[in-house]
Formats: C-alpha cells, sequence, structure tokens
C-alpha cells in the first residue's frame, strides 16, 4: 500500500502564467529561439497534421497518486471527470469514423472514472484498438480494482504503464513511498494475467522518464537494462520500453523553476532539436480530447488550455475534415518532443 500520497499540486495553476514563463522564463526576460523558427527552418511550419488515427481521451483527472512531475496536476481531490454523456459523444464520433483506429484512455488514473469499464467495453464493440494509461498502484489501491488485469485481458486492452526506474529508491523519489513495491505487485499481477508474456499477444509497454532536469538517455539501452533487472530481481516481463521527456509544464515546471533549473533545461532542449523528431511529433496523428469533451492537439496544449483552431472546439461538433486541415499551435514547450530522439506517448520517434 502507498503510504504517503501529499497533496502536491502545481503551484501554477493558471494556464496562462505558465504559458509567460514557458516563454520568457521566471523573470521575464529569458530569450530562446522561437519554437516556430526552428520549424520554419525544417519546412514544417505551420505544423499540419499527417493521418489522423489516433484519440487519446482524458477521461478525469483524479488519481490515486500525485507524482512530482505529472503534467496533469492529477490527484485524489481532483473533481475533473469525463461524464457519461460526453462518452456517448466520443464513441457517435468513432462510429462515423473508423479511420481513428487507436483510442488512448488517459487520466489521472483512467480506472477511477465510475464509468471507465463501460466506455473501454463500448470502443471494444466498434472494433478499435484500447490502450489505457495504467499507473500499476491503481490495481492494488481497492479490492475494487484487483481484477482489473483480468479486464484487460478479456477484452484485449494494450497496458502501458510509468515505472520511472527499476529500483525503489529513484521510483520513489518520483511517484511517492510504496509505489514502487506496489508497482512490481501489479506488474506481477499483470504477467500472470498474460501480459508482457511471449506469445500471449497480449500488450505491457512500461514509461521511463528522468527523475530530474535531464533528456531521457538511449530508449534501447534503457529498454535492455531494464528488462534485465525487473527479470533477475522480479520475474517481470514486458514487451517495449518507451523513453519520455518531461516537458516543462505543470509540476514539471514548478520544479525546474524552484530549483533553478529552468533555463539550463530549456537550452538542453533547444540544442537537441532533431529535426526528424520534429517531423513525427505526435500531435501529427492524434487529436486528445479534455475531461469535458475539448479538443487539442496533444495532452500538453490541453493542460495548457489551447484548444484546436478549427473551428469546432468540442467532441459534440466534431469534423474531422476540419480538424485535419487545421494548423497545430505550437510553442516553446514543444521543445520537448523533438529534443534528441524526440518523445511521443510512444517513446522516441526518431
Ligand atoms: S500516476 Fe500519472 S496521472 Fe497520476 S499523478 Fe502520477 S503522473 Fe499524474
Ligand atoms: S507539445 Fe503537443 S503540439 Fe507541441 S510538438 Fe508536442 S505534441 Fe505537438
Amino acid at each position: 500500500m502507498i503510504k504517503s500520497l501529499k497533496a502536491q499540486h502545481s503551484l501554477l495553476s493558471d494556464a496562462r502564467e505558465q504559458i509567460e514563463i514557458i516563454e520568457h522564463g521566471a523573470n521575464g526576460e529569458f530569450a530562446l529561439i522561437p519554437f516556430q523558427q526552428k520549424l520554419e527552418t525544417s519546412n514544417l511550419y505551420p505544423l499540419k497534421p499527417l493521418q489522423i488515427g489516433i484519440f487519446q481521451i482524458n477521461i478525469g483527472k483524479m488519481c490515486n497518486q500525485t507524482c512530482r512531475h505529472c503534467h496533469v496536476d492529477a490527484g485524489p481531490d481532483r473533481k475533473e471527470i469525463m461524464t457519461k454523456e460526453t462518452m456517448i459523444q466520443c464513441l457517435e464520433v468513432l462510429r462515423q469514423h473508423p479511420q481513428l483506429q487507436t483510442v488512448d484512455l488517459t487520466g489521472g488514473a483512467p480506472e477511477m472514472n465510475p464509468n471507465f469499464r463501460w466506455f473501454a467495453e463500448e470502443i471494444k464493440k466498434l472494433d478499435r484498438h484500447v490502450i489505457v494509461r495504467c499507473n500499476l498502484t491503481i490495481i492494488r489501491a481497492n479490492k475494487k480494482y484487483y481484477d482489473l488485469p483480468q479486464f484487460y485481458k478479456q477484452h484485449h486492452i494494450e497496458v502501458v504503464s510509468s515505472l520511472p526506474f527499476y529500483t525503489q529508491n529513484r521510483t520513489d523519489r518520483q511517484r511517492g513511498d510504496g509505489v514502487f513495491a506496489d508497482s512490481i505487485k501489479a506488474l506481477q499481477m499483470l504477467n500472470e494475467a498474460g501480459f508482457g508474456m511471449e506469445g500471449t499477444g497480449l500488450i505491457l509497454n512500461l514509461v521511463y522518464n528522468p527523475a530530474g532536469a535531464f533528456l531521457p538517455p538511449s530508449q534501447a539501452t534503457l529498454e535492455s537494462e531494464y528488462k534485465e533487472a525487473l527479470m533477475v530481481k522480479y520475474g517481470i516481463h514486458f514487451n517495449n520500453l518507451f523513453a519520455i521527456t518531461n516537458l516543462p509544464i505543470s509540476r514539471y515546471l514548478d520544479y525546474l523553476i524552484t530549483t533553478n533549473n529552468y533555463e539550463a533545461y530549456m537550452e538542453k532542449l533547444v540544442n537537441a532539436y532533431n529535426p526528424t523528431a520534429a517531423a513525427n511529433v505526435m500531435c501529427r496523428n492524434t487529436i486528445s480530447i479534455g475531461w469535458d469533451g475539448h479538443l487539442y492537439d496533444c495532452d500538453f496544449n490541453q493542460m495548457l488550455e489551447l484548444k484546436v483552431t478549427s473551428d469546432a472546439k468540442h467532441i459534440k461538433d466534431f469534423k474531422l475534415d476540419q480538424l485535419q486541415a487545421r494548423n497545430i499551435i505550437v510553442g516553446q514547450h514543444c521543445y520537448g518532443c523533438t529534443a534528441g530522439a524526440g518523445s511521443s506517448c510512444g517513446g522516441a520517434v526518431a
């Protein structure tokens, strides 16, 4: 059981305040090459979608954890939760657009939405690939969640789970005391159900993100290290490791500012700009839907309250052709997606 869950919300509750700091630094005088300019030099501005095929749906900000770097600023006391009515609107859009083949359910802890299982089942009836961003500890948080591995198995849902590192210290420092031990138990339960095991077709992917103000190391190297460490010590199997870069928003932005790391971190991101990663950023094939049904280019723009530029900004008015033709909103935070091997919800992109 997780022992300490301190409330740890972002000090920067206002999205405009965050954008101001991201663009100009904490003292208002920090100047970096604008991201837009970098895209221009790569012939990518204005940034346009490719084929939109992924719906990433945030079904609520409630979470049983309060991780230090959470870009959603999620926690047990968050009340924002997607209603069944909005879910029905999402289902209707999926029914009308078979090209939206993948549905990525995220939160908070998506499982804490009381309609989560119903929603996932309805999406599966539409024959879509469903991914759930499961934080692992939710499986151990309460008896009513113990059977989640069986539920995921029954519906052939892909599980993607954060495990910031394969040691207790580094994981607990970022996610809370006791998180590592509960995560290991949850991973063993998922393995018992067949996830991550060869020949089952049940996918279990893990996510690494850096514990401090640095870029992730090579995804392939880290994956080998994780596989060996988790197998030798705990007998755990998984499919792939996604190494992601922390974007300078929400609690991670707080962290950068309070540790005086903001400017140095941003410079690192800019210096590591990779045009190949820029060409493959996830907002080019994904639409992000907020808990209240509003539409965004990605989960990060969602947290900064930057709604899509097309006329239809809500799921109830969804128009794929308009979204396909829109300009994606970019800003200095986007450097987090284009540094080094790039970063997305599926890990490196270049
Ligand atoms: S588990 Fe995920 S959503 Fe919950 S607080 Fe941690 S990072 Fe945020
Ligand atoms: S932050 Fe969002 S909009 Fe910017 S590049 Fe990344 S995915 Fe695209």
